[in-house]
């Protein structure tokens, strides 16, 4: 299996948007020899670039939810998603499909959208089946004003789930229950809360709920105070750390910038 993940930007929230020290172009996650982009936020083609890869076999987009560190890359993303965009006759290539919280289509300009063999409008509880895949959207509880979702991938032989961003709620263990990766959006360190987003003492405990226990946990989309200039050190080792000792989880792994992360490894 070649399966993978491209940490493309392990940063969320605006002070990363803007110092982009850590970066915030989302994930690649390549599965049955498909190429998908997930968040694709600010610089992300930059970031595609830097790290060795190719845009062009990106076939399927993703966004979570209308926050400009998830989508405000997509056009470019789409764009580059193509060596040529028309014939001489100006008749455009369709390549692709976009699943998307429907309020991200207001952002996106129809001469995009229409590169696009198909969009999805997507929210939590819908199926979607692509290509083998079996793909559902998972809660979130996030903004008051732009409904998202978290996503996951049944296959053949594993699920992987990207939590999104979201705070933890009554059935946020059963949700990944079916899993055997997560993605965790995962803000701030220790016991230093943030409306609508995770921490880690918050999480631990539903963590543990999630039966069968899941084979690894990636900790990704750090906030400032996780680490940045404006934060007093680097917590996500200590999170690490903290997650190993406390979960019953096998495989912790913390998101950097330019991380290829081989699904394989994941599941032993
Ligand atoms: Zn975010
Ligand atoms: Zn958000």
């Amino acid at each position: 299996m070649t399966d993978e993940l491209v940490i493309l930007g392990s940063g969320g929230g605006r002070h990363h948007i803007r110092t982009q020290y850590r970066a915030t172009g989302g994930i690649i996650y390549k599965f049955n020899g498909i190429q998908s982009h997930i968040d694709p936020g600010p610089g992300a083609i930059v970031r595609i670039n830097q790290y060795q890869e190719d845009p062009v076999k990106t076939e399927l987009f993703i966004i979570t939810h209308a926050h400009v560190d998830h989508y405000s890359d997509l056009c470019a993303i789409i764009e580059s998603s193509r060596e040529i965009l028309h014939d001489k006759n100006y008749n455009y290539y369709k390549k692709g499909t976009l699943i998307t919280a429907e309020e991200v289509l207001n952002y996106i300009s129809d001469y995009h959208l229409n590169m696009l063999e198909r969009v999805v409008k997507f929210r939590a509880g819908n199926k979607f089946s692509y290509k083998g895949a079996e793909i559902t959207g998972t809660k979130t509880i996030h903004s008051p004003k732009n409904e998202g979702f978290g996503i996951k991938f049944k296959l053949k032989d594993y699920s992987i789930a990207f939590s999104s961003d979201t705070m933890v709620y009554d059935g946020f263990s059963e949700e990944f229950s079916d899993c055997n990766i997560l993605v965790l959006n995962l803000l701030r360190p220790n016991s230093i809360t943030c409306r609508r987003h995770l921490c880690t003492d918050e999480v631990i405990p539903f963590l543990n709920k999630i039966d069968p226990p899941l084979k690894s946990l990636i900790i990704t989309h750090f906030g400032s105070y996780m680490d940045s200039l404006r934060s007093t050190k680097n917590y996500v080792p200590s999170q690490v750390k903290k997650l190993q000792e406390t979960t019953n989880i096998k495989n912790i792994v913390a998101a950097e910038d330019g991380l290829k992360i081989k699904i394989t490894e994941l599941l032993n």
